[in-house]
């Protein structure tokens, strides 16, 4: 549909030239040394300052350079097609490379690139582990080109945070770089910011980010107590409601809506006249509710973590942390669950991830799987998709699905696929949708005396996911994984040998001095120094039990230094010995014919069960996919429609394995269907996100500006006649019709203060343009008083410091206030659809008025409290 070339044109011949440049600069540099190196990156980004940003030499060059540091430090050349995927990232596209080309390499050239204008990059990983793994494999690319790497991760304290961002290039998850720019939109002194400006990112994994994620808000949330009583009627009321008779469940969107009927019962129960009412709503209280009873399932879309309700990623099975459904479905979960410590939480900050990428200038992606959602990519982010030849040519072999009547059979024949897989050694990778399916699963093999792996989102083993994940393709190995756990990590076939080598050095040294915990690699070795500078005498024992291995390390000069050696040393001898038996293990599992991955549900998007498949037949290797699929599958049951229920009727199959075309086919167009539904969703979404993100960006600049501002005088005076406008007008308004006016108490206190009678006002009420100047002045008088009192008795710094933390007071409380309310209008919007009016035009109209409700609101709070309060002599903060 996009055509991104001329036709017959290929991405070779779009990046040949530049291409052949690269390839001719590399040449020049292999002669140089390390240092000469770092000082051509160093005059590099001299011109780069100076120069076009788009100048082809210094693109060449700069990519040149990435490879030549590349080859030298983690010795690994990048290949023309890397670098070609690194020329699409930075064109700001999507690199649509599959699963172990190599896409970690392929955005160091074009992070560097970007990088050398002074303002960093982002690398955005998935999590922890993968950036901490791409900061340390990759940053010594960068460092030895003279860069400074900076890595996020999640228990980081906001210095470390902020010494991090400050650096060329920062490799940080999603979840952490949207918080923290939540968090800086929250502080109240600018020493607190941990980010810069925005300059290119990119993302690694972009579906899973800007597609899957895309539904769910990241919100920082603080507990209130005010609603949790009405979580728990509308919990109870929510038992008594019948489904088709007081309410309709719409399977597709998610959504309960309630009849007539409901509504009535509803009022009764609750003893209210209008459950819609906007001061006392109750109606999104009842169908959370009711969407938490009948939409919302435990180990399926949550799971219940001590006394917390954790969501479950459902495309990838994963835990989400510290995420929370919005607009109170959360909590009405926590009421069906019963949680005792529910409280109701207020929202303090929110955005999506569509929004917070397009806070950059440039962004770009990389993933296996993104062109069959080329069309949302190119709408809603502008990025188009761009997808790059595999190294070498993919072996991997997609057989038909076999289709079961039900679902015991079908995990019944899963069972016995992988017990004749496991008798033969090859390995095998299930994915699976739910935990509970793992589990069944599991169950069965238990019974079949199949041992394997079992890799779900529970807590417990969201540590060794990786681990275990890239261990799948050993010899014998039988790993269920719940969808894409693990993503990320690289299954090579016999196993990887450096997290073998990791897991026995660990277990020898556990061994050997107790419990302490401590990786390897990523060395977190103070515990075991600590440890041995107690009690010299461990190393000692250290030294006897490891004796044989002890014999041929050569454990050198006897400083506290000598610890980490002697455990690299370790670790590298058992690398050798890893690495020459994983080399052996893969060919036999080569010849076995690779990595066999089973699909045990289509998903409902064709996208995640390519990223399934993708697991096999990495880098030119033999592999295959299979999908065993049931009748009863969710997507068949919901999408399907009758069609195929019938045909089967027709068929009168007998046997179970139905290895049908037809049903193929109605499955894949079911799913087609179900994407584009989904589709449409995050389109709607987007679209209604768009007028939050629009006051967002209004409150937000507000704030920076406050932020920014060191002398409050012109703000305040700003702030002070924009009052005085409204209220002039106000006074205009009830004089020309003759209504009485009436003078509020926080007009009479401010009047007051600055000496002046209500009979004043009153009497002025003909010469208003006069009246105005004149309290103007009398304001600004006011002010300049204060000024002066203050320079006299401390500083006036201490007044501008106390003014802009009124600001920041006001700004933050009416902005908490207007994100309730937005979400109780969009409630209320999805109700007024029924009325026949355009939802959306209605919705944005409503929302335009409630901003300047908040602002005006916000803005006479902010001008009353400064002039009115007797200020304290002393600075809090
Ligand atoms: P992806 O993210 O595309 O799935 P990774 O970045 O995890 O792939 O890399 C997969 C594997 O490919 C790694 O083990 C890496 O060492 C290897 N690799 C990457 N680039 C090269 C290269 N140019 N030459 C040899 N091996 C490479
Ligand atoms: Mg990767």
């Amino acid at each position: 549909m996009i055509k991104l070339f001329p036709q017959g044109k290929t991405i070779w011949d779009e990046y040949k030239q530049t291409l052949n440049n690269i390839n001719d600069i590399e040449k020049e540099l292999i002669s140089l040394s390390d240092s000469e190196l770092k000082s051509r990156t160093l005059k590099l980004k001299y011109f780069a300052s100076k120069e076009d940003k788009e100048d082809k030499n210094i693109l060449a060059e700069g990519f040149a350079l990435t490879r030549e540091a590349s080859k030298r430090t983690i010795n690994l050349r990048q290949y023309d097609v890397q670098l070609l995927g690194g020329l699409v990232l930075n064109d700001g596209k999507i690199a649509e490379m599959k699963t172990g080309e190599g896409k970690t390499l392929v955005s160091t050239a074009p992070a560097l690139f970007n990088s050398l204008s002074g303002r960093g990059v982002h690398i955005v990983t998935i999590n922890d582990y993968l950036a901490k793994r791409d900061a340390e494999w990759m940053g010594q690319i960068h460092r030895l080109l003279g860069l400074k790497v900076g890595l996020i991760q999640s228990e980081m304290v906001p210095e470390e945070r902020k010494i991090n961002y400050s650096r060329d290039i920062i490799y940080v998850t999603n979840a952490d770089l949207v918080f923290d720019f939540l968090k800086d939109n929250m502080v109240t002194d600018k020493k607190e910011l941990v980010q810069n400006s925005f300059n290119f990112c990119i993302i690694d994994e972009v579906d899973s980010i800007l597609i899957d994620e895309a539904r769910t808000p990241l919100i920082i949330s603080r507990e209130s107590v005010l609603l949790v009583e009405k979580y728990f009627k509308a919990n109870e009321v929510s038992k008594y409601l019948e489904d088709k008779k007081h309410f309709e469940i719409d399977e597709k969107a998610k959504r309960i809506s309630l009849t007539e009927k409901g509504l009535d019962r509803t009022k009764l129960l609750l003893k209210v006249d209008d459950p819609y009412s906007i001061q006392d709503p109750w109606i999104p209280y009842i169908l959370n509710a009711l969407k938490a009873r009948y939409l919302f399932f435990c180990d399926i879309h949550y799971i219940i973590k001590g006394k917390d309700i954790v969501i479950i990623d459902e495309f990838t099975g994963r835990i989400m942390e510290g995420r929370k459904w919005g607009d109170g479905l959360h909590q009405a979960i926590e009421a069906k669950e019963n949680i005792q410590v529910l409280t109701g939480s207020e929202t303090l900050a929110s955005i999506t991830y569509q929004n917070f990428f397009r806070l950059y200038p440039k962004i770009s992606g990389m993933t296996g799987t993104a062109k069959t959602e080329e069309l949302e990519f190119e709408n809603i982010y502008d990025l188009p998709v761009s997808v790059l030849p595999t190294y070498e040519k993919m072996k991997r072999q997609d057989d038909l699905d076999f289709i079961f009547i039900d679902e015991i059979s079908k995990w019944r024949a899963i069972a016995q696929e992988c017990l004749k897989m496991y008798s033969t050694g090859r390995p095998v990778l299930v994915g699976t949708t739910t935990i509970q399916n793992s589990e069944i699963l599991s169950q069965l093999l238990v019974t079949y005396s199949v041992p394997h792996q079992l890799l779900n989102a529970k807590p417990e083993n969201v540590r060794k996911e990786s681990w275990i994940v890239s261990q799948a393709g050993c010899l014998n190995s039988i790993t269920i994984a719940t969808n894409m756990a693990g993503r990320g990590t690289d299954i090579l076939l016999g196993g990887n040998p450096e997290f073998k080598a990791a897991e026995s050095t660990r277990f020898i040294l556990n061994k050997l001095i107790g419990k302490d915990k401590f990786f390897i690699p990523g060395i977190n070795l103070i515990k075991l120094k600590r440890a041995l500078k107690k009690n010299p005498k461990l190393f000692v024992d250290l030294q006897k039990n490891l004796s044989t291995l002890l014999t041929v390390l050569d454990v050198g000069d006897r400083k506290l230094n000598m610890f980490d050696k002697l455990i690299f040393n370790l670790n590298s001898q058992l690398l050798t010995k890893y690495k020459k038996k994983t080399k052996e293990e893969s060919e036999l599992v080569k010849s076995l014919g690779g990595l066999y991955v089973i699909g045990t549900e289509r998903h409902e998007s064709r996208r995640i069960d390519n990223q399934l498949r993708g697991r096999a037949g990495r880098q030119g290797n033999p592999g295959s996919s299979r999908f065993f699929l049931s009748l009863n599958d969710p997507l068949i049951r919901i999408f399907g429609g009758d069609k195929i229920q019938e045909t089967m009727q027709k068929l009168k199959i007998e046997s179970e394995i139905l290895d049908s075309k037809f049903l193929s086919d109605s499955l894949n167009s079911a799913q087609q269907k179900v994407e584009g539904f989904h589709y449409d969703q995050r389109k709607t979404l987007n679209k209604y996100d768009q007028v939050l993100d629009k006051q967002r960006k209004v409150i937000y600049y507000l704030r920076e500006k406050v932020l920014s501002t060191t002398i409050m005088r012109d703000l305040v005076m700003e702030f002070s006649e924009g009052f005085l406008d409204d209220f002039i007008e106000y006074l205009d308004l009830q004089n020309k019709k003759g209504n009485n006016i009436t003078l509020s108490k926080r007009i009479v206190s401010l009047l007051n203060r600055l000496s002046i009678s209500n009979g004043m006002i009153y009497d002025n009420l003909e010469r208003l343009p006069k009246l105005k100047k004149f309290l103007y002045e009398q304001l600004w008088a006011s002010y300049a008083c204060k000024e002066f009192r203050y320079s006299c008795s401390t500083d006036s710094r201490v007044l501008d410091r106390y003014n802009q933390l009124i600001f920041f007071r006001y700004i933050d409380f009416f902005w908490f206030k207007h994100l309730e309310n937005m979400s109780f209008l969009l409630d209320a919007t999805s109700w007024e659809g029924y009325a026949q009016k355009d939802p959306f035009l209605q919705y944005d109209e409503s929302a335009a008025k409630l901003l300047n409700y908040t602002l005006k609101d916000c803005r006479d709070s902010i001008v009353f409290d400064i002039f009115i309060s007797n200020l304290i002599l002393t600075d809090n903060n």
